[in-house]
This record gives structure tokens, C-alpha cells and sequence, in this order.
């Protein structure tokens, strides 16, 4: 990328948070590189990758920070929520949560669902500004015969929490663009 070119009306910092293998890394490599790894890796040395997108007739840059594997011993520091206006609250949408007592199972199910979800979106409620725009992202939406999430179950969630909410394919690049791209045009109308 050159210097040169990089002029940009606004600069927003959207942080994506979930936790481990859900598919953090490759949304994040999918919008700005158009890359896919089957494997799995922790991000090491890059803290964030940025893309620039028109809003409005405004060029966006977009920095996107990805966790080097902190999420996995719930690690994140504050510094990485620092400044964030946007989020990818992302989930696997073949993977119910499993950080919930049999007690509370008997009550809910979609709690059961969303039980690792509940727990980013308490951490992000806690460390990040209050009018932070939030997509509840349900990736792997190509592993239709897996899926253990329905679609409705998360739309219900998301409303009753108030986030968007779009369900992504990092591997066939569904609704990638569309939730940064929607994220992006919340947080541009508020600011702008
Ligand atoms: P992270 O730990 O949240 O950053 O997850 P990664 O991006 O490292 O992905 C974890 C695993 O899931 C890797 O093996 C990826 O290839 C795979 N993966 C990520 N996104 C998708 C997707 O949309 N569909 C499928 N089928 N696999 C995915
Ligand atoms: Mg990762």
C-alpha cells in the first residue's frame, strides 16, 4: 500500500472479538487482502490490517484490530478496546456455548446458544465506549450440515441486545463486506 494514495476523510477502529477458531483471522484477511487460510494460526506481529471504502462519498479507512490469540486465556487487554467505535462480535455458527450451568440450560435455550457471545458482549460493555456499533457475526454460514445455531435464534438475540446482526463466510466470501461495510455506515452517520 502506498503512502501517497492514502488519503481518507475518517478513520474508524473496529476491533473483532469471539473466541478462538470461530474465524477472527481470515474476516479480517478475507476483507483486506481477499485471502483464505484453511489453517489455523495465531497473528503474530500484526495488530491490525486497514482498508479504505466509500460512504457517502467519503473514503472510510477502516483499521481493524485481530487478537493474537489472547481471547483463548481471556487476556484482551484494555488498550485493545481503546478508541474502538465498531466491533465484530463473532461466532461459529456450528458451536452452541458451552460456559453455562445445566440449571440455566433448563431455562433457556437460546441462552445455551449465545453463552460465549454473552460473555464477549459483557467484556466488550465493560472495556469499550458505550456507543460502540456491535455486528453479532455468525461466520462459517457454509457449513450449513453442521450448523447448530439457527438463524433465528441469533436474530432474536441480537434484537432483544440490540446489535446487527449478519451471517458470514470468511471461506466463500458471504456478507464479509456487507458487515464492515454496514458497520462502517452506522458509526460514518453518527459522526459525520
Ligand atoms: P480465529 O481464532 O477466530 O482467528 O479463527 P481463524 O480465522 O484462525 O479460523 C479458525 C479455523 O476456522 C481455520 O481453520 C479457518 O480455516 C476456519 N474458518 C474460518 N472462517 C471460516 C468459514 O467461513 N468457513 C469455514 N468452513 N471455515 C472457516
Ligand atoms: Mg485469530
Amino acid at each position: 500500500m502506498s503512502n501517497e494514495h492514502d488519503d481518507y476523510d475518517y478513520l474508524f477502529k473496529i476491533v473483532l472479538i469471539g473466541d478462538s477458531g470461530v474465524g477472527k483471522s481470515n474476516i479480517l484477511s478475507r476483507f483486506t487482502r481477499n485471502e483464505f487460510s484453511v489453517e489455523s494460526k495465531s497473528t503474530i506481529g500484526v495488530e491490525f490490517a486497514t482498508r479504505s471504502i466509500e460512504i457517502e462519498k467519503k473514503v472510510v479507512k477502516a483499521q481493524i484490530w485481530d487478537t493474537a490469540g489472547q481471547e483463548r486465556y481471556r487476556a484482551i487487554t484494555s488498550a485493545y478496546y481503546r478508541g474502538a467505535v465498531g466491533a465484530l462480535l463473532v461466532y461459529d455458527v456450528t458451536k452452541k456455548g458451552t460456559a453455562i450451568t445445566k440449571e440455566i440450560k433448563l431455562i433457556s435455550y437460546s441462552l445455551e446458544t449465545f453463552a460465549d457471545v454473552e460473555k464477549w458482549l459483557a467484556e466488550l460493555r465493560d472495556h469499550a465506549d458505550s456507543k460502540i456499533v456491535i455486528m453479532l457475526t455468525g461466520n462459517k454460514c457454509d457449513l450449513q450440515h453442521l450448523r447448530s445455531v439457527t438463524t433465528q435464534d441469533a436474530e432474536i438475540y441480537a434484537a432483544k441486545e440490540d446489535l446487527l446482526f449478519l451471517e458470514t463466510s470468511a471461506l466463500n466470501s458471504v456478507n464479509i463486506d456487507a458487515a464492515f461495510q454496514k458497520v462502517l455506515s452506522v458509526i460514518h452517520e453518527v459522526k459525520r
